[in-house]
């Protein structure tokens, strides 16, 4: 069938689901039934855009992490996935994904990744279903409004976006007895996420909670990122301060920008440093460059250095404890000469030496807009949605799906995964729905995880 020709005869439909990312396209997959009139309207030229250039390119689809742990990953808020975490999980995923073929490796961290390497294999492999199925997806279509019909259904409003100015603006009106709203956050919105999907659920009469950036770099005060850029420091240990206080720590790695700090750690810690830094309270971060050694023993390892080698220069010592990149770095906060030989370094240097390779310390100024996040943090009230079926609570036939939802989790697979388990659960719900009964009811998925 061509989708085409099918959406031009027919603007009405059973199911309509706003978005083709990850939850989008599960959400429709698993919601098809023979018969029923399912389609996906995505605003941008191709589908799964974000999804593409996940994970570098190489797409960190989820993680080995158990349910408890995945469910701390996100925060307060975890609790709200126990449902769709415990009918569509990790595993569930990985075969789903296997079964149209995608084999998975595991990394460290517990992160899988496809064994090609290859985020754009995962979209081929769904969009490849999606069009075995014959859902169409209606791409370059921005929903633009929606509104419920006095029957219950739904009326949309979409445009063409417009790519040249002297496009012509195409308006279309599509109606639906069910809705999906899996349009994203609004980070990255070069990748067609861009918030808008929030202003769709406030027009039905959800509410849409405070929108933050979060897992992004942070700007740090001075020179010394700009000095240190591109070093990347593996199994250290970074703690947040906020207004002098610990906030939270994490243990990994990191790197140094032209501007501040990125890598994983940093992207953790920054969703609690975001929302401070907007209200302009006091951030630093602390380094940790020898979190194995606590202050005792890393007195004794210096010690030592400086019996065993007592004829030789500061610099040296440096070496022996940091990377290259960093000893000018040190050599100017501590004020020691680097030349100075090793016997004549006095117990207050050492001391010094000591408290910097445990506390490097990094005022942060700032951290980059949503064009630069890699998820928002906020969105869609999760007290509205019912988290056994996806199901609005205010309006029937609404579902919602993916990072939209205000649900966000670190960096390690965790929301994607969560993209994935809320599209399936909203999908499975509407299979289970029948156009005379008064809601869904979610099917027995024991033994058919899919089809
Ligand atoms: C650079 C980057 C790397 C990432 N890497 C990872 C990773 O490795 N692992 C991980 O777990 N997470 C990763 N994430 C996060 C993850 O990609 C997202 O959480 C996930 O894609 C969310 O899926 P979604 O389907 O909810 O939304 P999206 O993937 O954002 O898809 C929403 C879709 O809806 C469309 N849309 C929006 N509004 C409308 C509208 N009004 N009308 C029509 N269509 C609309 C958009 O164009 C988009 O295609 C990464 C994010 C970024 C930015």
């Amino acid at each position: 069938m061509n989708p085409r020709a099918a959406h031009k005869e027919n603007q009405s439909f059973d199911i309509i689901v706003i978005g083709a990312g990850p939850a989008g396209m599960m959400a429709a997959i698993e919601s098809y039934r023979q018969g029923r009139g399912i389609c996906i309207l995505e605003k941008m030229p191709l589908p799964a855009l974000k999804l593409k250039i996940s994970g570098k390119g190489r797409c960190n689809i989820t993680n080995a992490a158990t349910r408890e742990e995945f469910l701390r990953h996100f925060g307060k808020q975890g609790r709200f996935l126990k449902a769709s975490f415990a009918h569509f999980f990790n595993t569930d995923l990985l075969q789903y994904l296997q079964a149209l073929g995608v084999e998975f490796k595991l990394e460290r961290g517990g992160r899988y990744f496809p064994q090609s390497d290859s985020a754009h294999e995962i979209a081929e492999a769904l969009l490849n279903r999606i069009k075995e199925l014959g859902i169409p997806i209606l791409t370059r279509t921005n929903v633009t409004d929606i509104s419920r019909l006095p029957d219950g259904s739904f009326r949309l409003s979409a445009a063409n976006p417009k790519h040249q100015p002297a496009e012509p603006i195409q308006a279309k009106t599509l109606y639906s007895k069910n809705v999906v709203l899996a349009s994203g956050g609004k980070s990255y919105p070069k990748t067609g996420s861009d918030g808008s999907g929030y202003a769709l659920a406030q027009r039905l009469g959800h509410t849409v909670t405070p929108l933050f950036p979060s897992l992004v770099a942070l700007y740090t005060e001075g020179d010394t990122a700009k000095k240190l850029e591109g070093l990347a420091l593996k199994n250290v240990n970074v703690t947040l301060w906020i207004n002098h206080k610990k906030a939270s720590e994490q243990f990994g790695e990191m790197v140094f920008t032209d501007a501040g700090v990125s890598g994983p750690v940093i992207l953790s810690l920054s969703r609690d440093a975001v929302k401070p830094l907007d209200s302009q309270q006091s951030v630093s971060i602390s380094i940790d460059l020898k979190p194995a050694l606590d202050h005792s023993t890393l007195e004794q390892r210096l010690l030592r250095e400086i019996r065993d080698h007592n004829r030789r220069q500061m610099s040296s010592l440096l070496e022996a404890l940091l990377p290259r990149k960093m000893i000018a770095v040190f050599v100017e906060i501590l004020s020691i000469a680097p030349d100075k030989p090793l016997h004549q370094l006095n117990t207050q240097e050492r001391k010094q030496l000591r408290l910097l390779l445990k506390d490097f310390r990094m005022r942060v100024t700032g951290h980059p807009s949503f064009d630069d996040a890699i998820v928002t943090s906020g969105g869609i009230s999760l007290a509205e949605i019912d988290s056994q079926t996806m199901q609005s609570k205010i309006v029937p036939g609404l579902y919602f799906a993916g990072e939209v939802l205000d649900l966000d989790a670190d960096t390690g697979g965790f929301n994607l995964q969560a993209a994935f388990s809320t599209g399936w659960l909203a999908g499975r719900s509407l299979q289970g729905w029948e156009p005379n009964c008064s809601g869904p009811q979610l099917r027995q998925t024991t033994g058919e995880k899919h089809k």
